[in-house]
C-alpha cells in the first residue's frame, strides 16, 4: 500500500495539527462567522482532491457540508462529523495543550479529534483511490438537536448512504448499539404579581413551579434502578428562571426547562402521558427537541476489524445521551457509532487520547479496505 501517511508518527503529528487548529475556533451554534471558518478550514483540507464535489447546505441557519466523488449521490460508506461545540463562556478557554499523550480542550473528544481523523482519513483515501465510493458530511447544530444539519439532510434533502461511520459515542471498542429517547422540555407558568408583604393576594409562579418539579423528581427517582449502565429514565432541571427582579413582589411569572432522557419500554408518547398525569395542564409544557430511543446496527465486519486492530473483543453498549445517528437509522442504515478514548466531554478540560486516535484511524481504514476496495 503507497499511503500519504507512510508513518504512525507522522499520522500521530497531522491528527494532533489538525485537532488544535479546529479547538482554536470557537464553533459554537452562537457564533456563525466561527462556524463558517471551521467549515471553511476542514474544506480547504480537502477541496484540492480531484474528482470531489463539495454541496453546500443551510437549514435555519445551521450550515452543513456534504463532500461526495463525482456521480455518486449514495456513497457506500460515509463519515459523520459535527463541528459545533458547546458554549464555554469565556473565549480565552479554546485552546488546547498537550500532556500526558492527550490533547486537551474545548470539544477535543466531541468531536475535533474526530473531525481531525475523518478529514485525514477521506483525504488520504481519496488520494489513493479516487473512484472509492466513500462520503463525508459536517454538520454544525448537533450539540443544539441536529435536526437542521443531519436530520435535515436525511428527511428534507435525501442524504443516503449504504453505512455511517460516527465517532461520536462509544469508545475504541466499544460500539454504541442503543441510545435513549430525548426529551427538551419548558414548564411555564403564569401567576399573578402582588406585593411580597401580602401573598395572599397573588399567586407566586415560581413557588408553584417548585412545587411542580418537586413531583416530577419525585416520579424519576422511583424509576430508577441498579442497572450498571444507568438504563433507566433520568429528568434534570436545567434551567429555572423568573423574571422577576424585585425581591418584595411575587413574581407571576416562572419557566424552568427540563432534560429528560429515556429507554424502551418507555416512549416519548408514555412519558407525555405521565407528566400529563403527574402536572395536568399547569404549568403549560412546551415540546424544545423530541427523540424515540434509537437502536443502532453496525456493520459485523465493522465489529471485526475492531478486535483485530485492537486485540480485544468488540463491545455492544448502550449509550445514556443520544447522537445524529438516529436520523441515519431511521433508514436501517448500519452505524458505526465508537470513538477514540475521550473524557470530560462539555468541559474545558476536555481530552483526547493520542495514541486511540491512531489506532480508531487503523480501525476506520482498515474498515474502508475491506468495504470498498
Ligand atoms: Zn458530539
Amino acid at each position: 500500500m503507497t499511503g500519504i501517511n507512510q508513518t504512525n508518527e507522522e499520522l500521530k503529528k497531522v491528527l494532533v495539527a489538525l485537532t488544535r487548529d479546529l479547538i482554536l475556533i470557537p464553533s459554537t451554534a452562537g457564533r456563525p462567522d466561527d462556524i463558517e471558518r471551521g467549515l471553511e478550514f476542514m474544506r480547504n483540507h480537502i477541496e484540492s482532491l480531484n474528482h470531489i464535489r463539495v454541496s453546500d447546505y443551510e437549514h435555519d441557519g445551521a450550515p452543513s457540508i456534504v463532500i461526495l466523488p463525482e456521480h455518486v449521490e449514495s456513497p457506500d460508506v460515509l463519515l459523520c462529523g459535527h463541528l459545533d461545540v458547546i458554549e464555554h463562556t469565556d473565549l480565552r478557554s479554546y485552546k488546547s495543550e498537550v500532556r500526558n499523550g492527550r490533547i486537551i480542550g474545548p470539544g477535543a473528544g466531541d468531536m475535533k479529534g474526530g473531525l481531525a481523523i475523518m478529514m485525514e482519513l477521506f483525504r488520504d483515501f481519496h488520494t489513493r483511490y479516487p473512484e472509492a465510493s466513500l462520503g463525508l458530511v459536517i454538520t454544525t447544530d448537533e450539540e443544539t438537536g441536529g435536526e437542521s444539519g443531519i436530520g435535515y439532510l436525511v428527511k428534507k434533502a435525501g442524504l443516503r448512504c449504504g453505512a455511517a461511520v460516527i465517532p461520536d459515542g462509544g469508545s475504541l471498542e466499544e460500539i454504541t448499539v442503543e441510545e435513549k429517547g430525548l426529551l427538551h422540555l419548558r414548564l411555564i407558568v403564569e401567576g399573578h404579581a402582588a406585593h411580597a408583604a401580602f401573598p395572599w393576594y397573588g399567586r407566586n409562579a415560581l413557588e408553584y413551579l417548585v412545587e411542580k418539579l418537586q413531583c416530577i423528581r419525585d416520579f424519576f427517582d422511583n424509576l430508577r434502578d441498579k442497572s450498571q449502565d444507568h438504563w433507566y429514565p433520568t429528568c434534570s432541571t436545567t434551567i429555572l428562571q423568573a423574571p422577576n427582579r424585585t425581591i418584595n413582589r411575587v413574581p407571576d411569572y416562572a419557566e424552568a426547562d427540563l432534560d429528560i432522557r429515556f429507554p424502551p419500554p418507555h416512549t416519548l408518547e408514555s412519558i407525555l402521558n405521565d407528566l400529563g398525569n403527574l402536572i395536568g395542564d399547569d404549568p403549560e409544557l412546551k415540546i424544545i427537541i423530541s427523540a424515540e430511543p434509537t437502536h443502532l446496527s453496525p456493520d459485523p465486519l465493522f465489529l471485526s476489524v475492531t478486535e483485530e486492530i485492537t486485540g480485544r473483543p468488540a463491545r455492544l453498549i448502550r449509550a445514556c445521551g443520544g447522537s445524529d445517528g438516529r436520523f441515519m437509522a431511521a433508514h436501517d442504515t448500519p452505524i458505526m457509532m465508537s470513538r477514540p478514548i475521550v473524557g470530560e466531554l462539555h468541559s474545558e478540560e476536555e481530552w483526547i487520547d493520542i495514541e486511540s486516535m491512531l489506532t480508531y484511524y487503523r480501525i476506520c481504514e482498515r474498515y474502508l479496505n475491506l468495504k470498498l476496495l
